[in-house]
């Protein structure tokens, strides 16, 4: 089987019908991308850059970010890297920053503590831009956005790093890419927001993770209730569909980096809601790959409407497995 995947990777990533699916990879460190470099996709979806944020003792520099995201950029510069703004608070702590909350998951995470922190945000950005200075690959993305309020002051903030950056940068003669902006869907909220956040970033990018933890009510990480975390309940399954079709509707360009991608079950049925950009850890590209590749959309579309109808996530666990053993 190894073999046969291997020989995968020089096909065209497409579904069996022919439409074309780019795979992504999620990624947290700079060494880990080099390593992935597998050839089966198509630059980074997802770098969370808390990851180096939480194996320091204190806040990275300015300097040392910007190496960290240089690293990161440099390695494929025809490849977009879409790097994702400080997303710590709930389960991602860190050691140099402890916040203590009855209800982290509901509380100061994400765009929300960095905004109140602007200048921990723009040092951020501006360590991004300067990273990019030369390069045209750059992608910033916004964690646990809630509300437009935060993308239009994140979007000023960027904007104010873009300038500054740009001025330094042009004193020894180079010039500044502005990034394209994007949000994470992962608050159920926005769900209903989507024409109002189309008017100000570039693309989407649905965080399936919490998208399922907040609409089930049900903290994965609590072993009392973590068996009712399921991304396959049906309910999660027709938010992100109505997720796809809202942002085709308004022509923004729509990912998803949640595990549901990297998983064949999950990818099936993305592909049948109309997801064509999928990014996942990078052991999963080849076996997703696999699945785009042996997948016929109106069969799958066939498969999503039935699966839609159940009534919990272990009757579509069940049907998706079945499908996939008929597909091989
Ligand atoms: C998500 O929530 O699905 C996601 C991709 O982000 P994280 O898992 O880092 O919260
Ligand atoms: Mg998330």
């Amino acid at each position: 089987l190894t073999e046969h995947l291997k020989t995968l990777s020089d096909l065209p990533c497409q579904t069996r019908c022919g439409q074309k699916v780019s795979l992504l990879i999620n990624a947290g460190l700079a060494v880990e991308f080099e390593q992935q470099q597998s050839g089966v996709d198509e630059g980074v979806g997802l770098y969370r850059t808390e990851v180096p944020f939480m194996m320091g003792e204190r806040f990275p520099s300015e300097n040392e970010q910007v190496e960290l995201y240089r690293a990161m950029l440099s390695v494929q510069p025809d490849k977009a890297i879409t790097m994702r703004t400080l997303d710590v608070g709930g389960d991602k702590p860190l050691p140099y920053l402890p916040i203590h909350e009855e209800n982290p998951f509901l509380g100061w995470r994400g765009i929300r503590l960095t905004l109140d922190h602007p200048e921990i945000f723009l040092v951020q950005v501006r360590a991004m831009l300067k990273a990019s200075a030369g390069l045209q690959n750059l992608r910033i993305m916004l964690p646990m956005i809630t509300s437009v309020g935060e993308v239009d002051e994140s979007v000023r903030l960027i904007r104010q790093a873009y300038f500054e950056v740009a001025d330094e940068l042009n004193k020894i003669g180079q010039t500044l890419y502005m990034p394209q902006i994007g949000v994470m869907l992962e608050v159920p909220a926005v769900l209903y927001q989507i024409p109002q956040l189309a008017q100000r970033v570039d693309f989407f990018s649905v965080g399936s993770n919490d998208l399922t933890q907040y609409l089930l009510a049900v903290d994965r990480n609590n072993p009392r209730v973590s068996a009712l975390y399921d991304a396959y309940h049906p309910a999660v399954l027709q938010a992100m569909k109505f997720i796809v079709e809202q942002s085709h509707a308004v022509h923004k360009p729509v990912t998803v980096c949640g595990e549901l991608a990297g998983e064949p079950c999950g990818a099936l049925l993305l592909l049948a809601m109309g997801y064509r950009h999928l990014s996942m850890n990078s052991h999963s590209l080849l076996k997703i790959k696999w699945l785009a590749r042996s997948t016929d959309i109106v069969r799958a579309r066939e498969l999503l409407e039935l699966v839609l109808a159940m009534p919990d996530g272990v009757h579509v666990r069940d049907a998706v497995n079945m499908e996939l053993e008929l597909m091989g």
